[in-house]
């Protein structure tokens, strides 16, 4: 009884209002697999460290021996396990109220060239660790009009991948400058790179291309779906260039404050 429902006239009107419905309900189901999805990769990502502390504490408890050192090797990889859990909730609440909060930005005018100095300054102890060297190179004084928070985190999630993906004497460059209307802030390193059927799925939630390497590095596959989320929040763009063996450049493009 579509017809008398919404009133359509001819023929063609309601092929249109049928098409329109079949768009919707596709739409609708599209959705709902995502989240299916998401909730079936959340369970298995907290799953895995839960598993791997269970089979710890269980061992520990069938123990014979009293020995100190077997007890202390396992309760450190217990202890590392629930570091995990705790990064994958953070990083989780993070992106809930990042979808939650999406129009209430706290946006001031900004130089970016301080912002930058400020991240840079707190990434080099975490760089010099890995003998890798982080170069900062400002060019031109830039404001633009960003949550300043928010931003801090996208770029230091996308510095941090770049000194976790990058073998240590390696070297990582952030550059800002201006072109045309945009700021571009360009993180560039020598690293492992991404091959590049990869490329069109690492903003996914948690995406790696390497789940070894990630997990050793304490990645929980959120962190550059969280900068994404926060850069498109802002109007803004990322996009990256990459080749294996060579490395990796993330542009953060942001509208220059009128
Ligand atoms: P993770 O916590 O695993 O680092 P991210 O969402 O931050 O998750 O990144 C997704 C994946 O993209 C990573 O697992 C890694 O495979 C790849 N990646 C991100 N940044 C780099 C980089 N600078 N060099 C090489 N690979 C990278």
């Amino acid at each position: 009884h579509l017809e008398e429902k919404v009133n359509i006239k001819s023929n063609d009107e309601f092929k249109e209002v049928a098409e329109a419905f079949n768009m919707m309900i596709t739409k609708l189901e599209e959705v709902d697999n995502q989240r299916k999805d998401f909730v079936a990769n959340v369970s298995h990502e907290l799953r895995t460290p839960l598993t791997s502390i269970k089979i710890l504490s269980e061992s520990l408890i069938n123990q014979d021996t009293f020995d100190k050192d077997i007890y202390k090797e396992f309760l450190i990889d217990i202890d590392s396990e629930v570091d995990r859990l705790n990064n994958i909730i953070t990083d989780l609440l993070t992106l809930v109220n990042l979808d939650k909060e999406k129009l209430i930005l706290d946006n001031k005018v900004t130089y970016i060239n301080y912002l930058l100095e400020k991240i840079v300054s707190r990434m080099e102890p975490i760089a010099k660790q890995k003998n890798i060297e982080l170069k900062l190179i400002l060019n031109e004084k830039i404001q633009i009009k960003i949550d300043e928070g928010r931003m801090q985190q996208a770029i230091i999630n996308i510095i941090d991948n770049a000194i976790k993906y990058t073998q240590p004497e390696g070297i990582i460059e952030v550059e800002l400058y201006k072109k045309e209307k945009h700021a571009i802030i360009k993180i560039l390193d020598n690293g492992v790179g991404i091959p590049e059927d990869k490329l069109p799925y690492i903003f996914e939630r948690f995406y790696r291309v390497d789940k070894a390497r990630s997990r050793n590095t304490g990645g929980t596959g959120l962190g550059l779906s969280i900068a994404w989320e926060i850069i498109t929040s802002h109007g803004g763009t990322i996009d990256v260039d990459s080749q294996v063996g060579v490395g990796s450049i993330f542009y953060i493009k942001l509208p220059l404050e009128k």
